[in-house]
């Protein structure tokens, strides 16, 4: 979050375009639309902008559809919109709140006044962004919390339902880890989650994958349209990274080192089952790699 934040500027006429620009193209990265179209265009890109200066009055698609577009997308509904008008008719004003904007500058523009809202609403955005980052990531290893994993699996469970596609998911836990923190002390024990977090996000090179830690000693991966193979391929390749690690552990009862071990679970979710039903499937095959002696991948059975 560190670099410029970026501002889209959605005006049909060079000469607003220019003095916006002017007034905000040093603290900010700029993008430019010079029509609602293109606006909506630029939005699908990878990356969003943190505000967006939209104008009321252009040609074809006018600011205040350009708006309720933004509002219904999924990903760009948080986008805070400024409108940007010649008009200064509090009923149109208070239309431009009606569709979501969140605040609004009049033309001929004041330079101070334009800045001032520019920077309060961008400072309201990241703020928002560091709450909803910080709400969903674990404290200890940085990678997503239980909260981020419900959320996930629920948004994956039921794409996958509609698609009628596969879905996998792991649950990892590390093997004698009790004895680890009694013998190494507790701050040990934290480093040693740490480093197997961190480990287990390094293996997973697909990004629509999610690795979360799903309480103490225990993770989870989230695989979309992965089938049995593909999953048990990521399973073992997080066995082998965290084996990998080598953290010594001369309390284990299987290996010196510390070891996990996992469980999988493969699913073509049914029209009348939740996602629990993965989790508890990847619990079982876990409670299967534990007493078929741990550090190992093991495969749900399935019902
Ligand atoms: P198994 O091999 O069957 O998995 O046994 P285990 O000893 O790993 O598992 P058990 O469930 O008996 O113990 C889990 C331990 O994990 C309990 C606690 O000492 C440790 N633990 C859980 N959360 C944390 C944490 O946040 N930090 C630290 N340092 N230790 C934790
Ligand atoms: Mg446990
Ligand atoms: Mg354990």
């Amino acid at each position: 979050m560190s670099e410029k934040p970026t501002i889209l500027i959605v005006d049909d006429e060079s000469f607003n375009i220019d003095v916006l620009l002017n007034l905000l193209g040093d603290e900010y990265a700029v993008i430019i639309a010079k029509s609602g179209e293109q606006a909506l265009k630029r939005l699908e890109g990878k990356t969003l902008p943190d505000l967006i200066l939209l104008d009321i009055m252009m040609p074809g698609m006018d600011g205040y559809e350009v708006c309720r577009r933004i509002k219904e997308g999924f990903r760009t509904r948080h986008l805070p919109v400024i409108f940007i008008t010649a008009l200064s008719n509090t009923n149109e004003e208070a239309e431009g709140f009606e569709v979501g904007a969140v605040d609004y500058i009049t033309k001929p523009f004041c330079p101070a006044v334009v800045v001032a809202r520019v920077r309060t609403h961008i400072e309201l955005k990241r703020s928002r962004d560091l709450l909803e980052i910080l709400a969903k990531e674990d404290g200890l290893t940085g990678i997503a919390n239980r909260r981020r994993f419900n959320e996930f699996l629920d948004f994956e469970w039921h794409r996958a339902q509609r698609k009628q596609s596969t879905i996998s998911l792991t649950m990892m836990d590390i093997d004698f880890f009790k004895p680890f923190n009694d013998n190494y002390g507790h701050a040990a024990g934290d480093d040693c989650l740490r480093r197997i977090g961190h480990a287990l996000r390094r293996s997973m090179p697909r990004s629509v994958d999610l690795i979360a830690r799903y309480g103490g000693e225990e993770f989870s991966c989230i695989l979309p349209d992965t089938d049995v193979t593909g999953a048990t391929g990521v399973a073992n390749k997080l066995l082998h990274a965290v084996r990998e690690l080598s953290i010594p552990h001369q309390y284990s009862r299987v290996a010196d080192h510390v070891t996990m071990s996992i469980g999988v679970a493969t699913i073509v979710p049914g029209a009348e089952q939740g996602p629990g039903l993965l989790v508890d499937l990847a619990d079982r095959a876990l409670y299967l790699a534990k007493a078929g002696g741990k550090n190992r991948v093991e495969l749900a059975r399935h019902p």
